[in-house]
């Protein structure tokens, strides 16, 4: 087990800054999520745990060791790719051996050395019975599904039983069936390691619903890290608060006025408690889940545009003088057609302030 932490790790290619001054301490035999949209160097982050790319600029440690020098297979980790790279030509247990044919760190050993036979086969045999493939050793790849060729792969990344498992959207080759599926069976697989995971992917559900932490990246910057609960419920930014939750939060820009912020469409009320001192006048952007309103009684008056069914809740997208709003509904509400004019309550406890400049919340 091994904890990584980058201190002020930067990568650059070329003009383009992929990775700026990243600052994560992934805890020893946590479950770790880097999360963020396409391009955002969450890749590149994990490549350079790997050594598969080279630092520019800070410090990567793995364990106690600064790793920053140190070739990849010198480095007790395993990679997950989201192109599982199984070796067709081979069975699935020459597969799941093939690490082992290199030096490998034993537990309790501070340098690799190559396994004899009989290790092998006992560490094939564990790590094909922790990922259920022990009826599947003597076939070749090309005779497995998407999802056994997937497990294959995790058996061959725990084989060598390193330190910390690096994976990199190793679900999205699956279908939305066998991905809600796997992603159980990859906390499971995690509690039964109890070894550090770094996980990479643009997918927040797979984010929330696996991490024992996230962290949120956008152009190659650290938004946030904090459990699921905590980046949904306390977003740090705009950002974040855009980005997690589906559909994402409302937000409007507006000015703060006794006991509310005024949009120019509806007056969104504050509870005035957790938002600092806001003196009227102060420009904000405010956002508000679409959990947190209510069709009913409410200062905002809105036409709903769409009802969006989705059978165990409606989505109500609905015009607030020319924005959109949506608010969500439980499949119990009161129904409203499409074309009503209605109005909306706030829980004013819910209601998010930022700064319009920084995007921080305030
Ligand atoms: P995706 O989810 O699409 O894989 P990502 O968040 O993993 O995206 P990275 O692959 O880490 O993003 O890329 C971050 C940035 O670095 C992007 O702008 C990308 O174009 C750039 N980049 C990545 N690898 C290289 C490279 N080898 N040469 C030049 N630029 C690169």
């Amino acid at each position: 087990m091994s904890q990584v932490v980058f201190e002020g790790v930067t990568k650059r290619f070329g003009d383009v800054t992929a990775v700026q001054e990243l600052n994560l301490h992934v805890d020893d035999g946590e479950f770790m999520v880097l999360l963020g949209p396409s391009g955002c160097g969450k890749t590149t982050a994990l490549r350079m745990v790997a050594g598969l790319e080279e630092i520019t600029e800070g410090t990567l440690r793995i364990g106690d060791r600064v790793v920053n020098d140190v070739e990849p297979r010198d480095r007790d980790i395993s990679m997950v790719f989201q192109s599982y790279a199984l070796y067709p030509h081979m069975t699935v247990a020459r597969n799941i051996e093939s690490p082992l044919m290199v030096r490998t760190f034993d537990v309790g050993e501070t340098a690799p050395r190559k396994l004899n036979r009989d290790e092998r086969t006992e560490r094939i045999v564990d790590a094909a019975r922790t990922l259920g493939l022990e009826n599947l050793l003597d076939r070749k790849p090309g005779a497995l599904s998407g999802g056994q060729r997937q497990r294959v792969a995790l058996a061959r990344a725990i084989v060598s039983r390193p330190a910390a498992f690096l994976m990199d959207e190793p679900l999205s080759n699956l279908d939305a069936k066998l991905r809600a599926a796997t992603r159980v069976e990859l906390v499971e697989l995690h509690r039964k390691l109890a070894t550090t995971f770094l996980y990479v992917t643009h997918d927040q559900v797979e984010a929330m619903t696996m991490a024992d932490r996230v962290a949120i990246i956008a152009d190659g910057q650290l938004q946030q890290v904090g459990t699921p609960r905590d980046v949904y419920e306390r977003p740090a930014n705009l950002f974040v608060a855009r980005f997690i939750g589906s559909p994402p939060a409302n937000t409007f820009t507006g000015t703060v006025i006794s006991g509310g912020v005024d949009t120019g469409a509806g007056v969104i009320p504050l509870d005035g408690s957790g938002t600092g001192p806001l003196h009227e006048g102060t420009p904000v952007i405010v956002g508000v889940r679409p959990e947190h309103l209510t069709i009913g009684d409410g200062p905002l008056a809105v036409r709903v545009r769409a009802v969006e069914w989705l059978g165990h809740e409606r989505l109500l997208v609905c015009d607030l003088g020319g924005q959109t709003l949506t608010v969500r509904q439980g499949a119990g509400d009161p129904e409203v057609a499409e074309g009503t004019d209605v109005s909306v309550g706030v829980a004013p406890a819910h209601v998010m302030v930022f700064d319009p400049q920084s995007g921080e919340v305030r």
